[in-house]
């Protein structure tokens, strides 16, 4: 594991790792360092997920209020280096204040040296805020929750953020549900200004007690730690009247805020519920709110939140290539009550579109051009499935052999999948469905409240395969070569930069090597009851 202080240093070493591998994945969690557990969370997921593994460490003086906790924010950079060195991430990119904001106040060389290697501690002194450019995030979403009391905090945010993220450039950037607005607001701030970047939102860590982990949890005592679960137990108890079937704020506001006026050494700062990528207050949840309180314990202030969702269930299947994932994943929508959201019939729609038009596929401008102007519409109730492209009704001819010959190329386009992978978002707004592909769980529908991996192994899929192809032009195909394809195919799912195909964490592996469709269509009926109730 390498450590930079310096931007030319960090221009330096991701330059020449680019240059060696232009395709190569950067992940970036940005910390203010004191890593915890929640810190590591997000270190994993961007593990997972890249070649490359960036932490940056930088307590960020712009974004602390002239009284808050800046000079006393803690602070641990050896122990955040082992952290990291065991978490196999790459690089640590670590500056100093000076380095972020330049020396304003135009030190001599000699004083900017000694501004450089000096601690964090004392670096607020040396930026001048009023001769920096900053990133004013739009009010609506800054006046409200933690903005109210915290003013200026969240332009301090997106200011850092956009530094960081337009100094490294990474493929995806890391952030903690735990801190819901500041999610809200990048998101914001990467849409409105066209960054090139995946923002990956990753659940809040908790303590075993229910406690948020927070690097300001250093400040409480043993006994304010339990005091402070009260802000766990207001959203827990919010979360339960709302399954309940109350879905007003009303509810979930009084019964959080009794929760938290039965601790009184917790006072409660706020208590709003919100819509989670607007944060504009809400009466009633129609699909999803952000409940999300602030409260002082002693001198310390914590934040917590919970996501109330109001829809019906989603069931991710993901799995290799001749798992057998399409046949099931039909079957197990029937058998469940719930819609198939065909998503091989999306990429169809938009092959036809291509070839209607005479755009040429291997033109991925051009695609990216047309697909930028395309709508879709469906019914997704299998005994009227109906799917639409820019108004044509093309159910039928979706189907056809050109088309299928093309499709895997189309999809192939990186704009083609970030087009659908936002349909098919679109289309899991309501829930009720059941969807598969390769990053169904991970990436599209990462809150699914079933995942499944479908396997089999190369040899049992390569048999499957066989059998497929016993009466066509194909039929005297070798086993061994069968084998050969799968295996290099698999290779290249799991390690392709557009949409890799991966096991998520809270997924449940069904190997299909010994089982009939039925026998896996039963299991998977016998996790959804498990997990989720019965059946719709
Ligand atoms: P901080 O160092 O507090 O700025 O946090 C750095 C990143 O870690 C932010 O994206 C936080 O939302 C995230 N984070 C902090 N605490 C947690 C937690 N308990 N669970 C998940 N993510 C967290």
């Amino acid at each position: 594991m390498r450590l930079f202080t310096t931007i030319a240093a960090l221009r330096c070493y991701l330059n020449s790792q680019k240059s060696a591998a232009p395709d190569l994945t950067v992940g970036l969690v940005p910390t203010m360092g004191a890593l915890h557990s929640g810190h590591l969370s997000l270190i994993q997921r961007a593990r997972q997920d890249n070649a490359i593994v960036l932490v940056s460490i930088f307590v960020n003086p712009l974004q602390f209020g002239p009284t808050e906790d800046f000079q006393d924010y803690p602070r641990n950079f050896e122990q955040d280096r082992l952290l990291c060195e065991q978490a196999g991430v790459d690089f640590i990119f670590a500056p100093s204040a000076t380095e972020m904001f330049g020396n304003p106040g135009g030190d001599s060389l000699r004083d900017s040296f000694a501004a450089r290697t000096e601690t964090h501690k004392t670096a607020q002194t040396q930026i001048q805020l009023s001769s920096l450019t900053q990133v004013v995030p739009p009010p609506a979403m800054t006046s409200v929750l933690c903005g109210k009391s915290r003013p200026g905090h969240f332009q301090g945010v997106a200011t850092i953020v956009t530094k960081l993220l337009s100094l490294i450039e990474p493929t995806k950037a890391y952030f903690g549900q735990k801190d819901a607005q500041q999610l809200a607001i990048i998101r914001k701030l990467a849409v409105d200004f066209n960054l090139p970047v995946e923002i990956v939102a990753c659940p809040i860590v908790r303590e075993e007690s229910g406690l948020a982990m927070s690097s300001r949890n250093q400040y409480l005592t043993k006994e304010q730690k339990q005091q402070a679960c009260a802000l766990y137990r207001a959203l827990q108890q919010a979360s339960k009247t709302f399954a309940s079937g109350d879905r007003t704020s009303a509810a979930a506001l009084a019964i959080a805020r009794a929760e938290v006026a039965g601790e009184p050494a917790v006072k409660l700062e706020y208590a709003e519920l919100v819509d989670p990528d607007t944060l504009m207050p809400l009466q009633v949840v129609e699909t999803a709110g952000l409940l999300a309180v602030a409260a002082r314990v002693g001198s310390t202030r914590l934040i917590d939140n919970i996501i109330l969702r109001n829809r019906r269930p989603i069931v991710a299947i993901d799995g290799p290539a001749g798992a057998g994932k399409s046949t099931v994943t039909r079957q197990a929508a029937k058998a469940l009550g719930l819609f198939y959201l065909d998503t091989g019939a999306m990429y169809r729609a938009l092959t036809w579109l291509a070839l209607k038009t005479d755009t040429p596929i291997s033109d991925e401008c051009a695609i990216a051009e047309l697909v930028s102007y395309s709508y879709l519409e469906y019914n997704l109730d299998p005994a009227s499935f109906m799917l639409k492209i820019n108004g044509e009704d093309v159910t039928e001819a979706i189907r056809s052999l050109e088309v299928t010959s093309r499709v895997s190329e189309m999809a192939a386009i990186p704009a083609v999948r970030q087009f659908l992978v936002d349909e098919q978002r679109r289309c899991g707004t309501k829930g009720g469905i059941v969807a598969e592909g390769r990053d169904i769980g991970t990436n599209v529908f990462p809150d699914a409240e079933l995942k499944i991996f479908l396997t089999a192994s190369v040899q049992e899929r390569s048999r499957r395969r066989m059998l497929e192809l016993k009466d066509t032009d194909r039929a005297n195909i070798s086993l061994a070569q069968l084998e050969q394809d799968i295996a290099l195919r698999d290779e290249k799912d799991s390690t392709r930069l557009v949409a890799p195909l991966r096991k998520a964490a809270d997924a449940v592996e069904i190997q299909t090597d010994n089982l009939t469709v039925d026998e896996v269509i039963d299991r998977i009926v016998g996790l959804y009851k498990q997990r989720i109730g019965p059946k719709s």
